[in-house]
């Protein structure tokens, strides 16, 4: 082991002691530990209040059915099985579809259906949405906001009429126009993308989606922790240390190494600190001032059972109506096969000033059902989740506050990246590979030749047709 000698003679007696320190078990938290021990470290802790790895990555199971929080989907070729290829035979293999119950109660193609939302309007709509169009793209050059940014692309009535502004409003937890233009620029767009002169027209041309080229993957119906335990196992037989279920009281700071104290167990110490917890959180623990708290969506997932007629064949639906806080539900039994004759979905809710609780927010669903026949039949709820940080909020500002956050943990001696960490909204566990492995500097030797262009790679999740996460 390299210096940590001298800190093991300090501390000795209150501490065990690691070359680094990870706060958070999460994928970030994962990679970093993988990536730190190809990096000659040899002894690393990780430490993560939730009892298993894989953080945010929670399934929930009873009587037969099993969900998860949120609509987890993953790819054979994301970087992340570079890290942890034992994952790869644990993932079930599904063909997932996406469709979106636009304001007209039709379900239809994602994010924009030009059958249903544009030729199905009628001559005089179509003028409408031609003239706003050509509109946004000749006026609409000052930018401000995520609304801003999808008027231009798409123009500002159909960006109403297709119901996409409720959808980001949900998605936001507030509406398009108090989100920062950085958000929309770093991750929608799949707007642009969808909106491109091209698109419109393979669209128009095309029945079938475009073929994806690689394998979409969804967790083991035993869930994450068959997933991720080989994982585990395996970062633990090169060093990894896993204090998980631990809740950290503080952390401290000598004269050259850090000491993380927990409320019970013992305390443990290293001269490098990672943390890819909520910036707020880092700051609590180490003690820091906060001025101003960075906002981040609570996600209340619903879970249902349901026997009877499903008015939709699509196994992730979006809701793009004018009313209501869920955001997409995702048709499990889909991908699990039915439960005793049912099938079973999760259903996604951005917590708001009114939808607090399980409870409002299963009556505000169950209203919303009956006025757009989607599910017509019995209809069960089996249980619950209220996930708090589920993603970070862009409001005007907060990627420079956040910058700023960043910044002063540096200074502290912490780095801290990823979903959270970095406050920066990763759509997927590709992405957060990624951006953990440039925060550690570290490349992949590739083999020679055989490299496929980094963007080519990149876009492909891309397909996803109104983002994830
Ligand atoms: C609803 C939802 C849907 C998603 N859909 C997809 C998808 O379809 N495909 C895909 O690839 N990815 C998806 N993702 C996103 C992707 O998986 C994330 O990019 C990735 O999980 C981020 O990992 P992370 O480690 O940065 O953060 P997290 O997974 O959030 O991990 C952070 C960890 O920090 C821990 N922590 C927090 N506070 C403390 C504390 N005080 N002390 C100790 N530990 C603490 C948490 O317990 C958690 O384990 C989704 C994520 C969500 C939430």
């Amino acid at each position: 082991m390299h210096d940590s000698y001298e800190l093991q003679q300090e501390t000795a007696s209150e501490a065990e002691v690691y070359d680094a320190i990870i706060l958070g078990a999460g994928v970030s938290g994962l990679v970093a530990a993988s990536v730190l021990l190809r990096q000659d470290n040899e002894r690393i802790a990780v430490v993560d209040e939730y009892p298993h790895i894989g953080g945010n990555h929670i399934d929930w199971s009873a009587n037969g059915f099993t969900f998860d929080v949120g609509s987890l989907i993953f790819q054979d070729d994301s970087p992340l099985l570079k890290h942890f290829p034992e994952l790869l035979e644990h993932y079930i293999h599904i063909k997932p579809t996406w469709g979106r119950l636009n304001p007209q109660g039709k379900v239809t193609r994602c994010p924009i259906s030009i059958a249903d939302d544009i030729l199905g309007a009628g001559p005089l709509e179509i003028c409408r949405i031609a003239f706003s169009v050509i509109h946004s793209r000749i006026w609409r050059r000052n930018l401000r906001n995520a609304r801003d940014f999808a008027a231009f692309w798409i123009g500002a009535y159909l960006l109403k009429r297709s119901g996409l502004e409720n959808y980001m409003a949900r998605f936001y937890g507030m509406p398009p126009e108090h989100i920062d233009l950085e958000l929309a620029e770093k991750r929608m767009m799949w707007i642009k993308e969808h909106s491109s002169l091209r698109s419109l027209m393979r669209k128009l041309t095309q029945k079938k989606p475009p073929h994806m080229q690689n394998k979409q993957l969804a967790r083991p119906k035993a869930g994450y922790a068959a997933l991720y335990e080989p994982a585990k196992r395996g970062l633990a037989e090169n060093g990894v240390t896993f204090r998980l279920g631990t809740s950290i009281a503080k952390v401290m700071k000598g004269e050259d190494h850090f000491i993380v104290i927990p409320t019970e167990g013992r305390q443990i110490a290293s001269r490098r600190m990672i943390s890819t917890v909520p910036i707020n959180i880092a700051h609590r623990l180490c003690g820091l001032s906060q001025e101003k708290p960075l906002k981040t969506i609570t996600l209340i997932s619903l879970y249902f059972s349901f026997a009877g007629e499903r008015g939709f064949a699509q196994s992730i639906l979006y809701n793009f109506s004018y009313e209501a806080a869920w955001k997409r539900l995702t048709i499990y039994s889909d991908f699990y096969g039915k439960t005793d004759g049912r099938e079973y979905f999760a259903v996604e809710v951005v917590s708001n000033d009114t939808i607090t609780s399980i409870d409002l927010a299963e009556a505000e669903f169950r209203a919303h059902l009956a006025r757009n026949n989607i599910f017509k039949g019995d209809l069960k709820l089996e249980g619950g989740q209220i996930l708090e940080n589920a993603y970070p909020i862009y409001t005007h500002g907060a990627p420079a506050e956040a910058a700023s956050q960043i910044e002063r943990l540096k200074q502290f001696g912490i780095e801290s990246f990823g979903r959270h960490g970095a406050f920066n909204y990763q759509p997927t566990a590709r992405v957060s590979t990624l951006e953990a492995e440039r925060a550690l500097g570290y490349h992949h030797p590739e083999p020679a030749n055989t490299a496929a262009p980094r963007e080519q790679h990149d876009k492909r999740i891309e397909f996803i047709p109104c983002g994830s996460g």
